[in-house]
């Protein structure tokens, strides 16, 4: 049967593959310069916000800060010798990641105020649609979701929540034109967020109460601005630079060797923090009531000398009761106190496990993301869901790290993505699938490799409802290096490409008689009607199942 090849084909061929990316912070961005340092150019990334950013742009708090030092915390292709301080502030990230983004010519890929609905896969014609709710559809084809898992503000269900009547605002939207000054105010939650904000805004407030569920393990950080003469030298001293970051990923490391190994290693980390939080908290009613009851390493450990200090002023408790309800201008806990609150911020997180949804993702064999997820979210590396073609997830299921840098982890997951659509490319295939029973493996193995560590020891926002980590990696940052560093074609099926016109490529060229590429070449069975072979219903690839590497995953 031949297929008429149309001049829309031809063009469309010769720019192969134009790519959606659903997300302008970290993530989009580094996955659009990996493209396009592989002379892939025809690029969309769709954002919801009014600018690039993510993260950075969304929480703007007072005291926002990345945790982890800004030498690690920055792109290995863009480093920058003049932060300010070894943590740096919201603002220079946010600037930053611009900077990178114009350097690298991607800035003006963004399409700011597009929010993604829907993102539908049709495999006869190896595009993705994508939907927005401004109205707008565009096609690629591939889709990059970058929409990370701490977009989602959470906030929590409360009795009485609607007949508040004073000012609320959550940490991740913090309302800038509402003077806090003189205000009593409430923050629920003592999180990453919370514990950088409390010291900056406790100052100001008439009373300030801390609503904590559970307490943190902490560790010391100044972050005070850089003295001239320690910024002179990281930005003169040849190496230093280079150093400091191999150095800060080598104390990452160890922050998950001790995670890892709570009975061992985490008992040293262990005994740092008491110290530490001892030390800095003399009275034993607050001491009690701010320490943690679970396994160091079990939540994100936090860093700060400010916050644990901040609690001990005469203007400010830390609240252990839960709250009962809320009043028009109170909250009542559940000892019974009422404490008349003129401002409620909810440092309440985000709602991690929801990744990308609530956008829709099907396809037209019949999947549903959030149907293929039901029993939770799992993808190879985090990046590569069986049955959704062509789409790659950065910063997906188990990719979060307590001790290390989720932008490591970006770039990891840009070249693994560029990669899978150079294959794609050389074989004149339409589209990379990868196959169930090696992602099966794969998320057996990752999720075995919890057993023992301190991530199973409690709840936190790593895992979902039914306890299963879906944040997290396991292991090392180096072990995600490692394993997504070079592609493994075998771990993928290749669909054929439906309207590969002659003379566009000599690969494209080859298959395009018969309109779709042929079994030999890529790998996959093909229907004489210009459709592919397809698994996604009876859930089982063909061909020979082989563990993922992440089944020779080794302890340290
Ligand atoms: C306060 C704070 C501090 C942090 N500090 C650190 C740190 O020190 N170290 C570290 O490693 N990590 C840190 N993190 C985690 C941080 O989220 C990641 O490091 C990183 O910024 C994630 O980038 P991302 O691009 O994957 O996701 P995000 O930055 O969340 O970006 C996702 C983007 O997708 C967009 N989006 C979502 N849905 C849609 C849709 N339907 N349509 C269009 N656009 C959409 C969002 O608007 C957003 O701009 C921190 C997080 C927070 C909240």
């Amino acid at each position: 049967m031949s297929v008429a090849v149309s001049a829309n084909d031809i063009a469309r061929a010769s720019r192969w593959p134009s790519v959606i990316i659903v997300g302008a912070g970290f993530g989009g961005i580094a996955a659009a310069i990996e493209l396009r340092r592989a002379g892939i150019d025809d690029i969309r990334i769709l954002e919801r916000a009014a600018d690039l950013g993510g993260t950075w742009y969304f929480n703007s708090y007072p005291g926002c800060a990345c945790d982890v030092p800004s030498h690690l915390y920055s792109f290995s292709f863009a480093q920058r010798r003049d932060w300010s301080r070894l943590c740096s502030p919201q603002a220079e990230i946010h600037g930053y990641l611009h900077d990178v983004a114009r350097a690298h010519s991607v800035e003006a890929l963004v399409q700011p105020n597009s929010d993604v609905t829907a993102c539908e896969w049709d495999e006869p014609g190896c595009t993705w649609t994508v939907s927005t709710a401004q109205g707008e559809t565009y096609e690629a084809d591939a889709l990059v979701l970058a929409t990370g898992q701490l977009h989602q503000p959470s906030y929590p269900r409360i009795e009485g929540a609607e007949e508040f009547a004073g000012h609320s605002f959550h940490s991740a939207r913090w309302d800038h034109d509402y003077d806090l000054a003189g205000k009593r105010v409430a923050v629920v939650g003592t999180g990453a967020s919370a514990i950088q904000f409390i010291p900056e805004i406790a100052p100001l407030l008439e009373r300030l109460w801390v609503f904590q569920r559970t307490g943190n393990w902490m560790l010391p950080r100044e972050n005070r601005r850089y003295p001239p003469l320690v910024k002179a030298a990281i930005e003169r001293v040849p190496g230093l630079q280079a150093f400091r970051r191999r150095f800060m990923f080598e104390y990452c490391e160890s922050i998950t060797l001790a995670i890892r190994h709570p009975r061992t290693f985490g008992r040293l980390a262990h005994a740092r923090s008491r110290a530490f939080m001892r030390s800095q908290l003399k009275d034993p009613e607050l001491r009690r009531k701010a320490w943690p009851d679970y396994t160091f390493g079990c939540k994100r450990v936090l860093f700060s000398s400010q916050y644990l200090p901040t609690l001990q002023r005469a203007n400010v408790e830390l609240v252990t009761d839960s709250i009962a309800r809320l009043e028009e201008s109170a909250i009542v806990t559940s000892a019974g106190a009422r404490l008349e609150v003129d401002c409620i911020v909810w440092a309440t997180g985000f709602r991690s496990t929801e990744f990308m949804f609530p956008m829709q993702i099907t396809t037209s064999t019949g999947l549903d993301l959030r149907g293929a997820w039901v029993g939770g979210a799992h993808a190879h590396f985090g990046i590569t869901v069986p049955g959704f073609p062509n789409m790659f997830v950065m910063y997906g299921p188990n990719t979060n790290t307590s001790g290390g840098s989720i932008i490591a982890y970006h770039e990891a997951q840009a070249s693994y993505l560029r990669q899978a659509l150079e294959q794609v490319r050389d074989r004149g295939a339409g589209a990379i699938d990868v196959r169930r029973e090696v992602e099966a493996a794969g998320d057996r193995a990752v999720q075995a490799r919890f057993a023992g560590t301190a991530w199973t020891r409690c709840d936190s926002w790593y895992r979902d409802e039914r306890g299963r980590v879906i944040a997290n990696w396991p292991g090392y940052m180096r072990e995600y290096f490692e394993q997504t560093r070079t592609l493994r074609t075998s771990d993928y099926r290749f669909l054929g490409r439906p309207h590969a016109p002659s003379g566009a490529d000599s690969d494209v060229a080859r298959e395009a008689d018969g309109g779709v590429a042929r079994e030999a070449d890529v790998g996959v069975a093909r229907e004489a009607d210009g459709g592919v072979a397809r698994e996604a219903d009876g859930g089982v690839a063909r061909g020979g199942a082989r563990a993922s590497p992440q089944g020779a995953l080794a302890d340290a």
